[in-house]
């Protein structure tokens, strides 16, 4: 992002040194390539579609290193989280992964949590590689709550959390390590929590959407702590949940919660949704947010209170809202590729336009016009067949296509990457067609 807008302010239609040493949009520069095949032992398409066109590298069964490419997709992710987060009044933090036993003692978790990772000090101390964050905010919030006039607020982080996940298969979707948002909430009573809860949910449905996913808000269990949480499934052949949808309404259920009785309903067929009398039918779905209202689970073991306006101790109410940030790069590529690679929405491409340059013509003038336009432009300047640009670029996914080559003359070619055919247009119109 940092280099777009230097290089952007440019002007004069002129490339910068900065830019032809050390900037990705350059792809002679980018250090990743892609690959011929998927890894043989990848099982999952996002994680095999990434893989091949270098967004990510895999390091061992569920773990990853984001790669240039997918860097750039994995922080339009953030930033759309983050702008609906800080909307509904989130205060961005960023707590530790390396934490202290005896928080996990307290919440009975260090025995219980059973994907916990465990490490001890040579000096001595157990710890926990921080799976998520309840046993870490609440501590916080006891140092800065006193008085109902410190209620309510929220605060969120956007972090790398680690589970020892059974079998981390899903590529993306399932990792050791991996990229969470969490948003915590506290209140003076149940009726605020609701208030927020559900201004949470609906921040929630605006950032799918902004990210082009249909998740579906599905009831789930709710845990101990409460009735019901709220999940955010996007259905999808790939995903490991199974949700019972209606065609009709927005009803939808996971599995782990409906009885015996609701099965056999809706697998005779016809008309089973007990809201609206629809179809219901079972579905594949990825979870790609979970929303609880936790009330006082977390704040009893840590004994987290305020005093209201009478001068009486109260304990705190909590929510707690999370969004797999980096399982929402495999589930975006998980649902949006064809045969030839991935597809990107615009909203999270990793740029705007593929530039590329083919059997000896130059497209220089046109990549200085795009990017001073702040059009974030990978601009192919590689001196390899036309054949292999054009695999690549399809492997890729990015939104729009240009292709200069000596053989459409003064005019360039113009495709969109979700679009099967091609055209021919005048270089000048091109800002006004890429342009957002
Ligand atoms: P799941 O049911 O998929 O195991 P969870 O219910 O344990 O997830 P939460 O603790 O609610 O997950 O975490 C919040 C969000 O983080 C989930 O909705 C999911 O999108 C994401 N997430 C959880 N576990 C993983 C993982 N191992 N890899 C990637 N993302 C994950
Ligand atoms: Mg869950």
């Amino acid at each position: 992002m940092l280099q777009i807008s230097f290089c952007g302010k440019l002007g004069a239609g002129l490339i910068s040194p900065f830019c032809d040493k050390l900037s990705l949009m350059l792809q002679s520069k980018l250090f990743t390539k892609t690959l011929r095949e998927a890894p043989k032992d990848e099982e999952a398409l996002n994680a095999k579609l990434l893989l091949r066109a270098g967004f990510v590298d895999k390091l061992m069964a569920g773990v990853y290193t984001f790669l240039p490419l997918g860097l750039r997709v994995l922080n339009k992710i953030e930033t759309v989280i983050r702008e609906e987060m800080n909307a509904i009044g989130g205060q961005e933090v960023l707590m530790p992964a390396l934490q202290p036993k005896e928080n996990w003692e307290a919440t009975g978790r260090w025995n219980s949590f059973e994907a916990l990772y465990k490490t001890t000090s040579r000096f001595g101390g157990e710890y926990a590689l921080g799976p998520t964050h309840e046993e870490i905010i609440v501590p916080l919030g006891k140092k800065f709550i006193f008085s109902y006039k410190d209620l309510p607020f929220a605060a969120y982080q956007i972090q790398t959390k680690f589970r020892d996940e059974k079998r981390p298969k899903g590529g993306l979707l399932r990792g050791r390590e991996f990229k969470m948002k969490d948003l915590y909430s506290f209140h003076t009573d149940p009726e605020d929590l609701l208030k927020y809860y559900a201004k949470a949910l609906a921040a929630y449905k605006k950032i799918f959407k902004r990210l082009g996913l249909k998740a579906l808000v599905v009831e789930a269990s709710g845990g101990t702590f409460s009735k019901y949480s709220h999940e955010f499934q996007v259905l999808s052949p790939g995903g490991e949940d199974l949700i019972y949808v209606c065609s009709k309404c927005d009803f939808a259920k996971n599995k782990e919660i409906v009885d015996e009785a609701f099965v056999r309903a809706a697998e005779a067929g016809k008309g089973s949704c007990p809201n609206c009398g629809g179809k219901v039918t079972a579905e594949n779905g990825i979870e790609v947010g979970n929303i609880f209202q936790l009330n006082t689970k977390y704040s009893d073991p840590f004994a987290l209170k305020y005093k209201d306006e009478k001068g009486e101790e109260k304990i705190v109410y909590m929510g707690c809202y999370g969004i797999g940030v980096s399982r929402l790069l495999g589930t975006i590529a998980e649902i949006y590729n064809d045969e030839k690679g991935l597809v990107w929405p615009k909203p999270v491409a990793p740029f705007a336009v593929h530039l590329l340059e083919l059997n000896g013509a130059s497209a220089k003038k046109i990549y200085a016009e795009l990017t001073k336009a702040g059009i974030e432009v990978l601009y192919d300047d590689r001196k390899i067949s036309a054949g292999a640009k054009l695999n690549d670029s399809d492997l890729l996914g990015i939104p729009y296509r240009i292709i200069v080559s000596p053989k459409t003359g003064a005019r360039v070619e113009f495709k969109e990457r979700s679009k099967k055919t091609a055209k021919l247009v005048n270089p000048k119109q091109l800002v006004k067609l890429v342009r957002p």
